[in-house]
């Protein structure tokens, strides 16, 4: 049984103390960032950013709502991204039995900048970025350190409003439906994000597109290459 998280994104409040803790944790350097209009900074996922608090207004009826995404790998239970980069270097990505966790690799330094495009345009949630410095692909991981040693992962040890959840997977399923039962109460368009193919599922209390373009998996088209390294990964 592996480990997942549950991201109730109805009690986030962007105060984006998980996304320093991520950066803290790995020493992740700052970035070079610039006013564009929002409060989401950085603008984008990035190599010194395995977490991302997405913010997005939307006028409804007469007033305007915010709505926060702490975006980060879902650590798919069958990874595409592990199934297409198998099709050009075996282990550059690879999958850790005991907590299902997917790790990026030194091995994906040798990836090509063509073939780290191949591997982005396979995961159905835009995570894989690519740091030029090294080579290597990187993104979350799922805080693999701290849970072999029994710890809980740093950005849910951070998080102060209960948004972020971490344990085993039938545990965090059963908190995921009882959530979803409550919130459906006032937030009857409130959906699970593709929970039974990720170990990281989200508590939506609306739409998916009104969170962010990848919330869901349905949400990109599903192209040639990301259907043919899952139905690889699958068959794998
Ligand atoms: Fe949201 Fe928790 Fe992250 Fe704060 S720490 S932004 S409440 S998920
Ligand atoms: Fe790979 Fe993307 Fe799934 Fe993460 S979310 S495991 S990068 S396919
Ligand atoms: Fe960062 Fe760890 Fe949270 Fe992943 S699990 S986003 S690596 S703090």
């Amino acid at each position: 049984m592996s480990k997942t998280f549950l991201i109730d994104t109805t009690r986030c409040t962007a105060c984006r103390g998980c996304q320093l803790a991520c950066k803290e944790w790995y020493e992740l350097p700052a970035n070079k960032t610039f006013q564009t209009g929002t409060h989401q900074n950085p603008p984008d996922l990035n190599p010194n950013n395995y977490k991302l608090v997405r913010f997005s207004e939307h006028l409804i009826g007469d007033k305007v709502e915010w709505y926060f995404f702490p975006d980060q790998c879902r650590h798919c239970l069958n990874p595409p991204c592990q199934g297409a980069a198998d099709t050009l270097i075996e282990g550059a990505v690879i999958q850790d039995e005991a907590t299902g966790a997917v790790i990026f690799t030194e091995k994906s330094a040798k990836l090509s900048k063509d073939d780290f495009e191949y591997v982005r345009e396979s995961c159905p949630y835009n995570i894989p970025r690519r740091d030029e410095k090294s080579g290597r692909m990187v993104k979350c991981v799922m805080c693999i350190d701290r849970v072999q040693a029994g710890m809980v992962p740093a950005c849910v040890k951070v998080c102060p409003t209960g948004t972020m959840n971490f344990g085993e997977r039938d545990e965090m399923l059963a908190l995921a439906e009882k959530r979803l039962a409550k919130v459906r109460e006032t937030h009857p368009d409130a959906m699970l994000a593709d929970p039974y193919d990720v170990n990281v599922i989200y508590l939506l209390g609306d739409k998916p597109e009104r969170y962010h373009e990848h919330s869901v998996a349905s949400a990109t088209p599903m192209n040639r290459k990301n259907l043919f390294a899952t139905v690889r990964s699958a068959v794998g």
